[in-house]
């Protein structure tokens, strides 16, 4: 049967998505901007029709107002994992359903992840700066110096679905010895890199070579990695961050990198993106990519097909598969 439902979708999404949309009857309206719309754009484009549910962006800022300038729409269904753009609280009191799209960037986040290790430890990076202005003048055994992946600790903080698939790269492909912290065992993941390798945040912390960050933000995970945990890492750790930016407190981390208290970072998500911690783009011991972890048009081939079936089953049942208010 033909829904007479009419929603609005903040950014361009793939085909797929808007495919299974209007195979239901649902209409949309789609944002034209190239650029993340602000709120006031959003307000401003919802205050235009009474829609009854929107696909929105991990950009896009889901709060009081927003709500208000919507009240038909009790369906926000996330284009993206990460939900830490929507104020929950105020969702959740309002009875607006908001959904996400997990699973759909796992081997994408995960293989962005290991390239970050990689890089860290081969140097490639700084190889390719060094060749590029001019400095490389012949082999030198001394030159750039790297680090071997074999034999290494890895220790991820968070082994849900994309933690998860870092692990079985680096444990089949690495032989890597893994150890992991999360609120919930992972059972299924300790069948792979062994029993006994949940232990606290900390313990983690002081004893992995690398460390790799897959917690969602959360109030709690705000700032897990602060000064005082920076400290407790091993003098030539690595810690790599593709979850959010807010998990690391940037502050600390451009000091502890400055002070060589670490051996290095590398980062695609920013505490305030898309605006850089000073001093960040000053340090060698850095890699930075633009927030491309799940850049992949298979990812976002997937993000926009969950999206639309979070709206159908909304409409359908009440409920959106991939609900995340508890
Ligand atoms: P997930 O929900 O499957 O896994 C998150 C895990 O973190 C869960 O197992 C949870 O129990 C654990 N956790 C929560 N609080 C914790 C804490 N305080 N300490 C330790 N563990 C804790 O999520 P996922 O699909 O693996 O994605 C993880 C995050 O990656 C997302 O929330 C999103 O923010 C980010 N992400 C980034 C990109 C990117 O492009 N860089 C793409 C996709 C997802």
């Amino acid at each position: 049967m033909k829904m007479k439902k009419h929603i609005y979708i903040t950014r361009k999404i793939p085909e797929v998505g808007l495919k299974l949309l209007k195979e239901k009857g649902i209409t949309f309206d789609i944002g034209t901007s190239k650029k993340p719309p602000t709120e006031k754009d959003i307000i401003k484009a919802l205050k235009r029709k009474k829609y009854d549910g929107v696909i929105s962006f991990l950009t896009d800022p889901l709060n009081k107002k927003v709500f208000d300038s919507c009240p038909t729409s009790k369906i926000f269904a996330n284009f993206s994992v990460g939900f830490n753009n929507v104020d929950i609280e105020e969702a959740k009191k309002r009875g607006i359903e908001i959904s996400n799209t997990p699973g759909s960037s796992d081997t994408a986040v995960a293989e962005h992840t290991v390239a970050l290790m990689m890089a860290l430890t081969t140097r490639i990076t700084e190889g390719d700066r060094f060749v590029r202005s001019g400095k490389y003048k012949g082999w030198d055994p001394d030159l750039l110096i790297g680090t071997d992946m074999k034999g290494k600790t890895i220790g991820l903080i968070g082994a849900g679905h994309i933690g998860t698939e870092v692990a079985k790269i680096l444990k089949y492909g690495f032989n890597s010895n893994l150890i992991y912290s999360d609120i919930v065992p992972n059972i299924e993941l300790e069948k792979i890199i062994g029993t006994n390798t949940r232990k606290e945040t900390e313990d983690v912390i002081k004893e992995a070579d690398i460390i790799s960050l897959h917690v969602p933000l959360l109030p709690s995970t705000k700032h897990l990695i602060n000064k005082k945990i920076l400290s407790m890492m091993k003098k030539d750790a690595f810690i790599v961050n593709t979850s959010r930016g807010g998990v690391i407190d940037e502050k600390a981390l451009v000091r502890a990198l400055k002070n060589k208290t670490i051996k290095g970072a590398a980062i695609d998500v920013y505490e305030f993106e898309p605006k850089l911690t000073k001093g960040l783009t000053k340090l060698s011991n850095i890699i930075l990519t633009p927030h491309i972890a799940s850049s992949r048009q298979s990812a976002r081939n997937l993000m926009s097909e969950i999206a639309a079936k979070n709206i159908i089953s909304f409409f359908e049942t009440g409920k959106a598969i991939n609900n995340v208010i508890k």
